[in-house]
Order: structure tokens, then C-alpha cells, then sequence
């Protein structure tokens, strides 16, 4: 076993742990990372953000998904599609993701070690090779935390490699399935059912709640259902598991209304947890809360001052992109640099076909907070771009204060509404007012005069009321 002593330990090398490693190495540090994966990157890179959206490019490529449009059939033969084709690409993705975490972390002198880390004290970890040996003996003056999260796997449910799935073992099936049932209408489980069913899977999700992703803007979510519908997925709302089975390898799912469903696989998506389990925490002094997660204070400090903790570990809103400025943010904040709160605003982005991203408060939470608004609205069909890239379904909704016409939200809907929604949310950070959209000119044809054409849309509304 080696002992080593260094001034930053991060585990986990996800997004979070990635970007607070670097972070500490720029301002000097001796920094080691540890990872229980077999490469770095987390699983963002293996389990999550990358291959579903490696996934997603595929089936809109090889579906000649917006190619349809023109040509009524896809230039490839659907049956064709199968899940090797479509890994071919999700491999390359991940290859060259991972070789870029390997680079970075080599040009920033980061170590990397292989292995799980567990608590011996607040401020020492042991790390577990493979083979469960002691490798190594880490002391650090601080330490992150970024050990993200993993699919929630309640004992009641029979998860098996082919047919009673979770998003991670989702990605090893080996044959595009002809049903799917989907537990769960959030984002993954809304996500997964949406590439299924443009692949030609015949797909239903069951949730709970009486519609497909309830915290979004209600008028997005309408527009969102209804394009899902187009593409042949059932939704099935205020309906509750009650069993879930295999039966002769197909999975079998009775809800508590006595409603029954069979299907070849069934993706289990109601929930994730918070990866804890191996490393020891009471050793380290750390509280974690009643749902698992690490408590932190909103500099991501946890309850022993010298340990932080960011990404999936503390919880909402468990996204790549935010887990990355955690990270960063805290150890700037461990390390005595000059840092900011993390933003109060930032987009969110859903990768159903089609896309969905949002920035500031839905129309529902301006109600709720008596705000004087009014809301600019474009449709994608007023969009040549759309037209040209024969992607017409979609909207722009903006919304905004009534009288200081300051923007107040910003919600796209449809194809690159996660690329362009970083014009709503840089206008929005700046304070800027709606008609700024109006007296700047935008590249012709582009999404992004989606932004112009919402704009006069609301302001008409108000010029015609004065
Ligand atoms: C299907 C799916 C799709 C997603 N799509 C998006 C998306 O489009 N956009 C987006 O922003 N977010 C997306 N997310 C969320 C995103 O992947 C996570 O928010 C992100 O991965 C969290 O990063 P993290 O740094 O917290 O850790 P993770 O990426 O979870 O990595 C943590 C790492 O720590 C390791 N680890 C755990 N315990 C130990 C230990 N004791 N010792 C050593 N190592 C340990 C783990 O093995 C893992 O490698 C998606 C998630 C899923 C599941």
C-alpha cells in the first residue's frame, strides 16, 4: 500500500470532480482523484449524459428523422437499425470523451488512481483496488466529494440484464425492442421513451402524475405531449405500480387500478440515490440528509468544514452541466479563491425528440408570485430555418414583465432549443428587456430569430393595450 499526502482529494471523476480537480490543480495544488470506474469520467460519460445523447443523435440520424418530412420514408430501411449500429457511434463518443478527461487531467499534473475510496477518518481515505486490496492511503487538507448517483433500485423490483431495466442497464440490451414500458414520465424515463419511439418502438410510459414532465411550463408540456403522441407513444397518467415481473422474458406490470401491461422490456425511471453506500461516511463526520443525499451549506461545504461535496451526492438539480460549476465553485471556495454563489438561473435541458430547454420562471410560477406579465410567443412554423431543416414543430415563449418588459423566463421547445437557449439566458442575466430581441439583427435563417419574432409578438400585445 502507498501512502501519499496531497492538498486536494477528489472522489469521483465525473462531471463534478472532473471540473473541481482541474480547478484545484490551476491554483496550484497537489491534487489526486479517485475513481472506482475503470476510466475516468463518471457516470455522466458511461451511464449517462453522453450515451443517451450519443443515442439520440444516432436514431435521428440513421431514422432520417427530419428527413422524413420531405421524404415521407427514411433513406434507411428501419428494420435495418439495430443496437450495434447504433453503439458504433455511442463507443466513438465515449472514446474520445474519455481520452479528453485523460488529457486534461495529465496537462493539469492531476493523479489519477483506480479504486474505491473509503473514510478512515475526516481527513484520510483508504483506497480498494478491484480485487478489494488496500492500494492506497490518501491524507488530504481538503477533500470533494463527487460520487454522484446511481438508478434507485428498490428491493420489490426484479432487474434482470434483458428485460427489467434501469437507465443503465438499458444501454446493454442487445436488440431494439418492439414494446417498451416506461416507469416514470420524468426526464429520463420522458427522454429513453422519446428515442424508442422515434426508432420505431411501440412505447408507453406510466406515471403517476396526469402528464409527461409536471414541473416544465404547462403550455411546453402540452406541445410536448402531443408531438410524443405523433410519434406513437401512449402516455398513461395517475396510474401507480403495484407488481412488476418477468414472464416468459417479456416484463409484466399490474398497477394499482388493476390495469395490466406486457412488454419486451420495461425501464424502471422513477428515482435515482445518492452513491454513499461504500465509503464510509460516518467515519468522515459528514450528516447526509433523510433521502440519502450529503448535506451542504450553498458554498457546497458539508458539515465538516475541510469537506465539500457537489454533483448527483447532494441532490437536485442533478445535472452534468450544474454539477460541473459546483464543483469548480467549491474548490475555488475550499482553496481561499476569489468565487460567487452558484446562479440563481441557469438553463435546463431535456432531451426528448422533441428537445425541451428552459431558463428563469415558468408561466405557472409568475401566476403564483402575482407578477404583471405577458408572454411573446413564436411557433417553429413561422421559422424559415425550420422549414429548411424540415423540423416545423416547436415554440419560443417568452416571458416577460408587462410593464419594465424585463425578461423574466425563456422557454424553447423543439429542435436546438438547447443550443439557443443561452441567448434567453445571457439577455436574462444581463437584465435585458424584451425589446432587445427586436433591435438587434439575427443571422437569416437561423432558430435563434425565434427570439425577434416572440419578441414582437409580446410586445404587440402590449403596444395594443396602450
Ligand atoms: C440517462 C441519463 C441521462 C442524463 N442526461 C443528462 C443531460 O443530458 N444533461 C445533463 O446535464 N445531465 C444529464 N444527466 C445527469 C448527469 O449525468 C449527472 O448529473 C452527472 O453525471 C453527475 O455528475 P457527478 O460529478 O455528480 O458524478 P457521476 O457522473 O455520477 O460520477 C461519479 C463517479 O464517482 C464514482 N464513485 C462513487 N463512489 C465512489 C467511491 N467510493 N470511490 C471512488 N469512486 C466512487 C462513480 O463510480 C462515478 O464514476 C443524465 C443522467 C442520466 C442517468
Amino acid at each position: 500500500m502507498e501512502e501519499i499526502k496531497v492538498d486536494v482529494l477528489v472522489i469521483g471523476s465525473g462531471p463534478s470532480g472532473q471540473k473541481a480537480a482541474i480547478q484545484a490543480a490551476k491554483l496550484g495544488k497537489r491534487v489526486v482523484v479517485v475513481d472506482n470506474g475503470l476510466d475516468p469520467g463518471g457516470n455522466c460519460l458511461y451511464n449517462g449524459t453522453i450515451p443517451s445523447k450519443s443515442l439520440r443523435e444516432a436514431i435521428i440520424d440513421l431514422t432520417g428523422f427530419y428527413d422524413r418530412n420531405f421524404y415521407g420514408t427514411t433513406p434507411y430501411k428501419m428494420e435495418d437499425i439495430n443496437l450495434s449500429s447504433l453503439n458504433s457511434r455511442l463507443h466513438y463518443v465515449i472514446n474520445e470523451e474519455r481520452n479528453m478527461v485523460y488529457r486534461q487531467f495529465k496537462k493539469n499534473g492531476i493523479q489519477w488512481i483506480l479504486g474505491t475510496a473509503r473514510f478512515e477518518n475526516p481527513h484520510m481515505i483508504l483506497v480498494l483496488d478491484h480485487e478489494y486490496h488496500l492500494s492506497y492511503q490518501v491524507e488530504a487538507d481538503t477533500i470533494i466529494l463527487a460520487t454522484g448517483s446511481k438508478p434507485r433500485n428498490p428491493s420489490n423490483i426484479p432487474f434482470d440484464k434483458d428485460v427489467i431495466l434501469d437507465s443503465t442497464r438499458l444501454l446493454q440490451i442487445e436488440k431494439v425492442p418492439n414494446t417498451m414500458l416506461v416507469l416514470g414520465g420524468g426526464i429520463i424515463g420522458s427522454e429513453y421513451a422519446s428515442f424508442f419511439s422515434a426508432l420505431g418502438t411501440e412505447v408507453t410510459v406510466i406515471d403517476k402524475k396526469d402528464h409527461i414532465l409536471p414541473f416544465i411550463d404547462s403550455e411546453i408540456g402540452i406541445l410536448l405531449q402531443t408531438a410524443l403522441t405523433d410519434l406513437g407513444l401512449s402516455f398513461r397518467g395517475n396510474e401507480e405500480p403495484e407488481l412488476v415481473k418477468r414472464i416468459d422474458n417479456r416484463a409484466y406490470l399490474k398497477c394499482k387500478d388493476g390495469s395490466e401491461y406486457h412488454a419486451d422490456v420495461l425501464l424502471y425511471a422513477l428515482g435515482r440515490q445518492a452513491n454513499v453506500d461504500n465509503i464510509h461516511i460516518e467515519n468522515a463526520g459528514v450528516k447526509l440528509n433523510e433521502k440519502g443525499y450529503v448535506v451542504v451549506n450553498s458554498l457546497f461545504q458539508t458539515t465538516m468544514p475541510h469537506i465539500y461535496a457537489v454533483g448527483d451526492v447532494i441532490g437536485g438539480p442533478s445535472l452534468a452541466s450544474t454539477s460541473m460549476e459546483q464543483g469548480r465553485l467549491a474548490a475555488r471556495q475550499a482553496l481561499g479563491a476569489e468565487t460567487h454563489q452558484f446562479p440563481t438561473f441557469y438553463p435546463i435541458g431535456i432531451y426528448t425528440i422533441p428537445e425541451i430547454s428552459s431558463c428563469g420562471y415558468t408561466e405557472e410560477e409568475l401566476k403564483e408570485l402575482g407578477y404583471h406579465y405577458e408572454v411573446g410567443r413564436a411557433y417553429y412554423y413561422e421559422i424559415a430555418r425550420s422549414h429548411i431543416a424540415g423540423s416545423n414543430v416547436g415554440m419560443f415563449k417568452l416571458l416577460f414583465h408587462a410593464e419594465t418588459l424585463e425578461i423574466l423566463g425563456v422557454h424553447i421547445i423543439g429542435r436546438g432549443a438547447t443550443e439557443v437557449i443561452h441567448i434567453g439566458q445571457i439577455a436574462k442575466s444581463f437584465n435585458a428587456k424584451i425589446d432587445y430581441f427586436i433591435d438587434q439583427v439575427f443571422n437569416y435563417p437561423t432558430y435563434a430569430e425565434g427570439y425577434r419574432v416572440a419578441a414582437l409578438n409580446g410586445i404587440n400585445k402590449i403596444r395594443l393595450r396602450k
